[in-house]
């Protein structure tokens, strides 16, 4: 058998049962061989994280979490935690939970393991799509992005429908948004390409055409209206072509067009 017939596949190391709620499942250990990339060649691309839309990309398109739960199994959930609160008011103070509650506690967690197994499935379609189609993916680092965001939504401009949908969904979007990030940067690298997290102060505040900030061209949490040039439109788009510009600034300045190697050198210690 000729060994390079098998140049690039990977091959199976082991297997673990693992118990989760739902049931046993099966945990394959796959080794991937260390091969090697062509560089990608495809377009750059900005991706942001947000409440209303789930990623916004600088194409103009949108990457959205699904409704996790259908209408039936979200009521389901809600029942079953109100029968879970009936059952430990029910019992004795400092009693330990009885086997009804601990039941009710079981189908909870179903429910739970089923949301994060949707949830986890469309991040790994998404980031598999996201870095087959494109060679250069930037990322607002989301430490930055995350007080930004509390900023834009709660103290400058409140607005109550994003705060409620953020108080809902806040533990499955930030799951979301990390597995996004984490799956992004083995996948980009899988193909050749680059992922480049980008510290990105001011993105919402500043027109990507003429570089000027101004918190006043933001007249509503959906509008930029640049006050400096004029230009208008969406303002998650404006933040994002801002975020994909710094990535592409980043590319140009510290390593010059070398897709595959992209890592941010320390200051001060040059090769
Ligand atoms: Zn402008």
């Amino acid at each position: 058998m000729d060994p390079a017939a098998f140049r690039g596949v990977p091959w199976l190391t082991g297997a673990r049962l693992v118990r989760e709620a739902n049931g046993w499942h099966v945990v394959f250990r796959l080794e991937t061989p260390d091969v090697q990339p062509e560089s990608h060649g495809g377009p750059p691309v900005g991706v942001d994280c947000g409440v209303t839309r789930t990623l916004a990309l600088s194409d103009g398109t949108f990457r959205d979490l699904p409704v996790l739960l259908s209408p039936g199994e979200a009521s389901r959930l809600l029942r079953l935690k109100r029968k879970a609160a009936r059952q430990r008011r029910a019992r004795p103070r400092d009693a330990p939970a009885s086997n009804r509650l601990r039941r009710t506690y079981d189908q909870i967690a179903l429910v739970r393991a089923r949301t994060k197994r949707r949830r986890d499935d469309w991040a790994h379609k998404v980031t598999t799509g996201t870095s087959r189609e494109f060679g250069l993916v930037v990322i607002e680092d989301l430490r930055v992005g995350a007080m930004t965001r509390s900023t834009r939504g709660t103290v400058e401009n409140p607005w109550r429908k994003v705060r409620q949908k953020a108080g809902l969904n806040r533990g499955i979007l930030n799951a979301a948004w990390g597995h996004v990030g984490a799956h992004l940067v083995y996948k980009t690298a899988r193909v050749g390409g680059v992922l480049v997290r980008v510290p990105a102060p001011y993105t919402s505040q500043r027109c990507h055409v003429c570089e000027v900030v101004d918190r006043v061209s933001r007249p509503d949490q959906a509008t930029f209206l640049c006050t400096s040039c004029g230009w208008s439109g969406n303002a998650d788009t404006n933040a994002i072509l801002n975020i994909r510009a710094a990535g592409l600034s980043f590319m140009g300045v510290e390593i010059s067009g070398l897709p595959g190697t992209a890592k941010r050198q320390p200051p001060g210690k040059a090769a």
